[in-house]
């Protein structure tokens, strides 16, 4: 399904809609974390989410992606700054995860959902399956989840 119809089902609803970066709106350069503001936009999706934030009143827009070092947050919101400045900086969550530690990046992203306590209806949009089910299995907020492509025409 299309990003702009599944949120024409949500039109009287305050939706929020959160966004991977690496593989969803950037680029997914393997094995280098590094350098991030020589990633390269993925400007059809990007312009697309600049559609949405002009047609949809009642979307807000998230970013919910992460890391492994604190120079990396830094970068990610100027790449952010610089490609999409129009989602706000509270609204930008960059999670810095241990490498070593025992949790995923799924475990992570579905712990920051399972946290929230809103009313408003989630959209989340991921282009790792692995992360998409670690939230699908364990949903207590009703996250409406969708792989990336539904950015694509
Ligand atoms: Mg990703």
């Amino acid at each position: 399904m299309y990003i702009k119809e599944i949120l024409e089902k949500y039109k009287d609803k305050k939706v929020r809609l959160y966004l991977d970066m690496d593989g969803t709106i950037v680029d997914y350069d393997f094995g280098n974390p590094d350098n991030y503001d020589t990633k390269r936009p993925l400007m059809e999706r990007i312009n697309k989410l600049k559609e949405i934030i002009k047609l949809f009143d009642n979307v807000e827009l998230y970013i919910l992606t992460i890391c492994h070092k604190e120079k990396n947050v830094l970068e990610k919101n100027i790449w952010l700054d610089k490609y999409i400045p129009e989602i706000k900086k509270d609204n930008r969550i960059i999670i810095i995860r241990d490498v070593n530690g025992s949790k995923s990046s799924g475990d992570k992203k579905r712990d920051y959902f399972n946290n929230l306590n809103t009313s408003d209806t989630i959209v989340f949009i991921d282009d790792d399956p692995r992360i998409l089910k670690a939230v699908k299995n364990d949903n207590k907020n009703n996250v409406i989840i969708y792989k990336d492509s539904v950015l694509s025409d």
